[in-house]
């Protein structure tokens, strides 16, 4: 016969105690096994604050059933069947841990598979931006090819330019040269009648005859130089 439950209601060493005192453990010797958890789920499940008697009735029955269900493979199969596992507090179902642990996996697989996803649609958003990126270099190469190009190009007309400067500055410079002695010269020699008497025949650079003094003063008719004329007339009048 159960006893009462004190006004404070019962511990986990009070249901065990019953269950001794009951004489339970001679027929199911294992029957304190089941205690703790049937204790926590009446504990969970009270209606009052304190356990009461009826909740210890609750827990020997309980505690008995685990131990029945335990030996019979029968009733607890059958219990699986009805979807009653989840009912019967401490029950330990094989079946619904299987069950369980296949659900797990597959929830596990499912989550891989979408991360798997995800992964590839990132990879295959980092292939498209380096594609983006490559295209853009070999534009950008592209250009400057054609910049490099105009610069080559740029480049041979400057110097062309530079190398034409230079060679008016030779003229030039030679040109003033003979300016000063041919100013002397004819200071010295016919002030007058030197540029008319002196007046040579042929261009010194190109060669060609050059025939009126009014000619002269312009530069040579075939190479177009200037004071070209001078340069013979001075060269003339210092050699000659
Ligand atoms: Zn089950
Ligand atoms: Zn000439
Ligand atoms: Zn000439």
């Amino acid at each position: 016969m159960i006893r009462n439950a004190k006004p404070d209601g019962f511990t986990l060493q009070n249901l065990k105690n019953e269950l001794n005192h009951l004489g339970l453990k001679d027929a199911f010797p294992e029957i304190e096994d089941h205690a703790e958890v049937v204790y926590e789920h009446v504990d969970r499940c009270k209606k009052e604050k304190y356990l009461r008697t009826c909740d210890l009735f609750d827990a020997v029955e309980k505690c008995q059933l685990l131990c029945i269900l335990n030996r019979v493979p029968n009733f607890k199969r059958f219990i699986h069947n009805q979807k009653g596992c989840a009912r019967v507090p401490g029950l330990k179902c094989e079946k619904c841990k299987k069950k369980k642990k296949t659900s797990e996996i597959q929830n596990t697989m499912e989550n891989l598979q979408i991360k798997g996803n995800e992964k590839e649609k990132e990879l295959k958003k980092r292939e498209d931006e380096m594609n983006r990126l490559k295209e853009e270099l070999n534009r950008e190469k592209e250009r400057l090819n054609l910049e490099k190009e105009k610069n080559k190009m740029l480049q041979a007309e400057l110097f062309k330019l530079k190398a034409e400067d230079l060679g008016n500055a030779v003229i030039q410079q030679l040109l003033d040269g003979f300016g000063d002695s041919s100013t002397k010269n004819q200071i010295k020699d016919s002030p007058t009648t030197s540029n008319n008497s002196s007046f040579p025949d042929k261009c010194l650079t190109c060669s060609t005859r050059i025939r009126s003094p009014t000619v002269n003063n312009i530069g040579c008719p075939s190479c177009k130089k200037r004071f070209h004329a001078n340069v013979t007339i001075s060269g003339i009048n210092r050699f000659s």
